[in-house]
């Protein structure tokens, strides 16, 4: 009988994120297709409470690998427990969330079991027969469908593409296997993490909105002037009420490396398009935007998708918006923040 497993890192006396709970429901979707068993892998450095969170879904198995140096993420440890979970259920098909860590060892993993991978998957679809994979190609332009005969088959499930498992909490009998961390990697620790201090990350993958600004909000106006530091504050204005994500243009993030006035929260982390990322968000709101990349590939995966240029011309904000406000963005924005502030203060 085949056997799918999902696997996930999990934090100290924590439940799995959001991520892990989303593959889990794919794996689950995929398993019952295919009347295959489920098994779970769990990995980190206490997993009791983790596992008590989904120990309603199912599974035939509950896997562990445990211990202080499987709380860090770095290659070496994680991919000899997932090794180790994977030789202990000897599983057809192995299921991650496409997390920074498991997109590191699934090629190493798929390798030392024989198997094959494929990361950046954006469906799974179950079928008797087996699991068929969605994945984009070419900078998002091409859509691809995909199944594989090579087994094991190692797949990593970007977030945000199906419904996350959700169900009772119990408690769990965990099945603890070993699994010895090399010494060559022990070189490798992780001392800390730095991370913009709340309220100061503009990229929030979970967000409804993703608010998309171009280079227009740094031009000259119509009374002749830039006006950069009200774009900035108008911008970060809307950000903190709405907890949008901020996605930016080519042209915008390129302007600090040409020595112009820029908006001082945005980094090329923000950029979107063919050269940047094509985030997943549920609505998309562009601003001062022409490019072709920021519409075309950046907005690939927004479902619903508005746009506020001036020029009512702008060929790619009118072809992929939904709907364009030929407007002045500075109003439009004001107007929006000073409605969005009425509202708080009700
Ligand atoms: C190989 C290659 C890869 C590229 N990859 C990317 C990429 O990944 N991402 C990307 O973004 N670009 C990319 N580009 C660049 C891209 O082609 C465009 O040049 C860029 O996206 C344009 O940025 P923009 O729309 O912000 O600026 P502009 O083209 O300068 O447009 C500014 C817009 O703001 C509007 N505007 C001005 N003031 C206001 C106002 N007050 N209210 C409302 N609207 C106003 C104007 O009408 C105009 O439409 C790439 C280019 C190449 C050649």
């Amino acid at each position: 009988m085949d056997t799918v497993l999902i696997l996930m890192h999990v934090e100290k006396d924590a439940a799995p994120a959001k991520s892990a709970l989303e593959a889990l429901g794919a794996a689950k979707d995929i398993a019952e297709a295919s009347e295959a068993q489920l098994a779970i892998g769990l990995v980190g450095e206490s997993l009791q409470a983790a596992a008590n969170h989904i120990v309603g879904c199912g599974a035939s198995r509950l896997v562990g690998v445990m211990g202080a140096e499987f709380g860090q993420s770095r290659y070496g440890s994680d991919i000899v427990a997932a090794e180790a979970v994977c030789r202990a259920v000897n599983p057809t098909i192995v299921i991650v969330p496409a997390t920074s860590r498991w997109n590191r060892v699934v090629a190493g993993l798929a390798h030392r079991l024989g198997g094959r991978a494929d990361t950046h998957v954006t469906e799974l679809a179950a079928a008797k027969s087996g699991p068929t994979i969605t994945r984009w190609y070419y900078r998002q332009r091409m859509e691809a469908v995909l199944q594989r005969t090579q087994r094991p088959w190692v797949i990593a499930l970007e977030t945000g593409c199906h419904a996350s498992w959700n169900g009772d909490v119990g408690t769990a009998k965990i099945e603890l296997v070993a699994a010895v961390v090399p010494e060559a990697a022990k070189r490798t620790t992780v001392t800390g993490v730095k991370a913009p201090v709340s309220g100061q990350q503009t990229i929030r993958p979970d967000a409804e909105l993703l608010f998309v600004a171009g280079a227009g909000w740094t031009k000259k106006q119509s009374d002749g002037q830039a006006h950069v530091p009200e774009a900035d504050s108008l911008i970060r204005g809307f950000l903190q009420v709405t907890n949008a994500s901020l996605g930016s243009s080519k042209s915008l993030v390129d302007l600090r490396k040409d020595g112009q006035a820029v908006l001082t929260f945005m980094t090329h982390l923000n950029q979107i398009g063919q050269t940047g990322s094509s985030p997943r968000h549920l609505k998309g709101l562009s601003t001062c935007c022409h490019g072709e990349e920021p519409h075309a590939v950046g907005w690939r995966f927004i479902s619903e998708r508005r746009a506020v240029n001036l020029n009512p011309n702008c060929g790619w904000a009118s072809g992929k918006a939904d709907v364009l406000y030929v407007a002045d963005a500075f109003e439009v924005m004001r107007k929006v923040n000073a409605l969005l502030a009425a509202k708080q203060a009700q």
